[in-house]
Parts: C-alpha cells; structure tokens; sequence
C-alpha cells in the first residue's frame, strides 16, 4: 500500500472539539482534541474490508488479533468482510485467533516485545495464510519482531492490516499492507488503544492530553 491509499489525518485541535461529540465525562480533560471521530473509523473499514475480501481466493485464512489494542478493530474489521463477502457472493474461510504482545509503558516503548505464542501454536500456522489485525504501528518495531518470529514457520503469506500508521520520525520503515490512516506523531487513545489500559471505553480515537497521561501513569 502507498501513502495514496490511506487517509491522513493531520492535527487540527479546532477541527473536532470534544463539544461536537459525545465524549464520556469522566474522559473530559483526558483527552486534547477527537483527531477521527467514530463513524469515519467504521466508513473506513468498511473500505478496508472490501480490499482485503477482493485480494484473496477462496483459500482459508487465519484472521489473528493483536490484543489488547487491536480488538475492536479486529471485531468491526472482521464484521464488516462478512458483510462484503456476502454482498458480492463470494466466499472466504475465516479462522479467528488472538495474539499478545506488549512493548508499552506508559507512553514510551520499552524495547522488549513479548509474544504470547507457544511453539506448538506457532507451528500450527505452517502452511496458512495469516492476516495480522493490529492498531496501529509506530517505529514498526513490535510488528517487524513479529513478523520475523513468524518467518521462521513456513506460513502460506503474511499480511498486515493496522488502522493506524504513525508520522513518526523514529519509524523503522516498516508499512503494514493495509492502512486505515496515518496520524500525527502523537500518543492517541480510543477506540480500544489504550494508555495503561485506560481509554478503550471511548470511540473516538484521541489525543491524550498532559492531564491525562499524569492521570493514568503507572
Ligand atoms: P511500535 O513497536 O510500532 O513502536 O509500537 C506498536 C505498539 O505500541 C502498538 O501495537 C501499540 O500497542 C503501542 N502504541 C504505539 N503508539 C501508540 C499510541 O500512540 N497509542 C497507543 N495507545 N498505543 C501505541
């Protein structure tokens, strides 16, 4: 995918004020600005999904989250290429699984990247094809690990589907196969993606603001 295919989303504080949505109360000074409210988010995968049903065969695929943050799109995603499936007529075999991995605290990597994966789970993917669901990539680094643990396990294709692709100078130049869209080098929240697993109540994906970092520091 080339930056002409996914939508970016550029800092705006004045754009979408918190007053223009329902934002719950107890988030109100957690978070600076909405940067994509909610209903552009599920347009977006809707899009998403019609790309991704068109790009395979009738050919099983391990559909796999990245948990925690990617739950919600993974869910929606998923959802919404039933839906495609059905509305072309075509038909995609799905196996769902879930995945751990974490490389945050607070709001900073901490450069270790755990995989919840045994070998015997590992080696059950020999053979498959593997759609990774995962919010967003920042420096890349998390999935690229991934994706080289995965190399070693004589999978059918990989492919990459994240919602988010961070503007971020400290990229490794990784670029997932499919894109929802590029957002400013911000930490943002909502819509599952978490600060020390607060914010995955709210919808809309946000800016987390100073007071809301010092709120939910661990
Ligand atoms: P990377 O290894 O690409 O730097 O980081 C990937 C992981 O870090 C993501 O899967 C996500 O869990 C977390 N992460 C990176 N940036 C953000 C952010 O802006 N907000 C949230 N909530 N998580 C992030």
């Amino acid at each position: 995918m080339d930056s002409s295919q996914w939508i970016d989303v550029v800092e705006d504080k004045f754009k979408y004020k918190l007053d223009h949505f329902v934002v719950p109360g107890h988030y109100k000074d957690d978070v600076e600005s909405i940067l994509i409210p909610h209903g552009i988010i599920m347009d977006r995968i809707a899009k998403l999904a019609q790309i991704i049903t068109s790009e395979y065969d009738n050919e099983r695929v391990v559909v796999a989250c990245v948990l925690k943050g990617g739950h919600q799109f993974f869910s929606d995603l998923v959802n919404l290429m039933k839906k495609a499936l059905n509305k072309e007529g075509k038909t995609l075999p799905m196996t769902l699984d879930f995945i751990r991995v974490k490389s945050y605290e607070n709001d900073k990597s901490t450069g270790n990247v755990h995989i919840s994966m045994t070998e015997k789970e590992l080696k059950e993917l020999k053979g498959k094809n593997l759609l990774l669901v995962e919010d967003i990539i920042d420096t890349g680094k998390t999935m690229q690990r991934l994706l080289e643990t995965l190399s070693k396990y004589e999978l059918k294709s990989v492919k990459v589907a994240s919602l988010l692709l961070k503007k971020t100078p400290l990229s490794c130049g990784y670029v997932p196969d499919y894109v929802g869209f590029a957002v400013p080098d911000l930490f943002v929240v909502g819509y599952c993606l978490d600060y020390n697993d607060i914010f995955r109540d709210l919808d809309h994906i946000c800016a987390i603001s100073e007071t809301g970092k010092k709120s939910y520091a661990v």
